[in-house]
């Protein structure tokens, strides 16, 4: 008898190793949003000038996890543009529609280890590579994977993308018109960059459309909630686990958080994975996700960046919930 209850005991405590509650999800996301709240550093970016304009003390922190559990800390009801954590679901959204080859042939999927919007980098693997060895996070590659998609015209191509982005967010999103109109009327570099790829014959046709339908998905309004259930989306195989609906092919999937791991935070994206284990994107409109496959996406929303272009809370608030939660993938108890 004594054993028996030895035995259940054990199984007992092996399985709360393994599962976490919603007692230690809450009290993580808690802590995380009390120690960084009053933190005062970072600012917002300007390049784009409506991201100046945004309030810089919006800080939310938003958890999904993959049985679809919500969990959130502080205003996870602002909104602001979602920038370039939108390239994540271009990309996912070209490998769906043409395999996954079509991002690795064209674009490529290595680390560049410059700028996100960086010119050199292409000159570089074109003069010394010969080929296209960027990836879709940074500026070249996401603007080559947008005028990848599938469309006839731009309403369509539009409308499919936005339609994908909605799916993973779980509720219709919509367009920042002054972040769009501030970032059209500033975004010549990228449009350099557009006709560049356009020139090494990567973009087959309209560099100018790809530019703009980049520069639109770079201005959805999202709340942390929405990025936690993209990010959600992704850690549970492609399927919103909040809406049950299927979005991205699961077969991509593993694709998709590689190019997050070595792409998704700049030129800082290795000293992220070093700490967390966890593949992730930012963007200058100061939002933030990571990925923990099989367990969570996590979000965090805070303006104010650091000189890499990442947002400073987010980082640290995400690390420490992650790294709390252990939730990295290469930790694992030997047998
Ligand atoms: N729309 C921004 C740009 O192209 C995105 C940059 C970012 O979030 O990293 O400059």
């Amino acid at each position: 008898m004594k054993r028996l209850f030895v035995l259940l005991w054990t199984l007992v405590l092996a399985a709360g190793a393994a599962e976490l509650t919603d007692a230690q999800i809450q009290s993580a996301l808690n802590a995380a949003y009390a120690k960084y709240k009053d933190l005062n550093e970072g600012k917002n970016t300007d390049y784009i000038p409506a991201l100046a304009k945004v309030d810089s003390k919006i800080y939310g922190i938003a958890l999904v996890t993959s049985s679809g559990n919500v969990f959130t800390a502080g205003d996870v009801r602002s909104q602001v543009s979602i920038q370039s954590i939108s390239k994540v679901f271009t990309m996912a959204k070209v490998m769906d529609e043409q395999g996954a080859e079509a991002i690795e042939k064209r674009i490529g999927v290595d680390p560049t280890g410059m700028r996100f919007n960086s010119i050199v980098a292409v000159e570089w693997a074109q003069k010394l590579m010969g080929g296209p060895e960027i990836n879709p996070l940074m500026n070249p590659g996401a603007i080559t994977a947008t005028s990848m998609l599938a469309g006839d015209n731009r309403q369509e191509i539009w409308n499919g993308l936005l339609g994908c982005c909605s799916a993973c967010a779980g509720r219709p999103l919509t367009v920042d018109k002054e972040v769009f109109d501030s970032e059209s009327a500033t975004n010549q570099r990228n449009q350099a960059i557009g006709y560049l790829m356009y020139a090494y014959e990567f973009i087959k046709k309209e560099p100018m459309w790809a530019t703009d339908i980049y520069t639109e998905q770079c201005s959805v309004s999202v709340n942390a909630k929405d990025l936690a259930a993209m990010a959600g989306t992704l850690a549970n195989g492609g399927k919103n686990p909040v809406t049950g609906k299927r979005v991205v092919k699961q077969e991509n999937i593993p694709g998709i958080l590689a190019v997050m791991a070595i792409a998704g935070l700049y030129d800082d994206s290795g000293k992220w994975l070093y700490h967390t284990g966890l593949p992730a994107k930012s963007g200058v409109g100061g939002g933030r996700i990571a990925v923990a496959p099989g367990k969570f996406g996590i979000a965090v929303v805070s303006p104010p960046l650091d000189a890499a272009g990442n947002s400073v809370r987010a980082q640290r608030a995400i690390a420490d919930i992650a790294n709390g939660l252990r939730a990295s993938p290469y930790q694992v108890a030997p047998r």
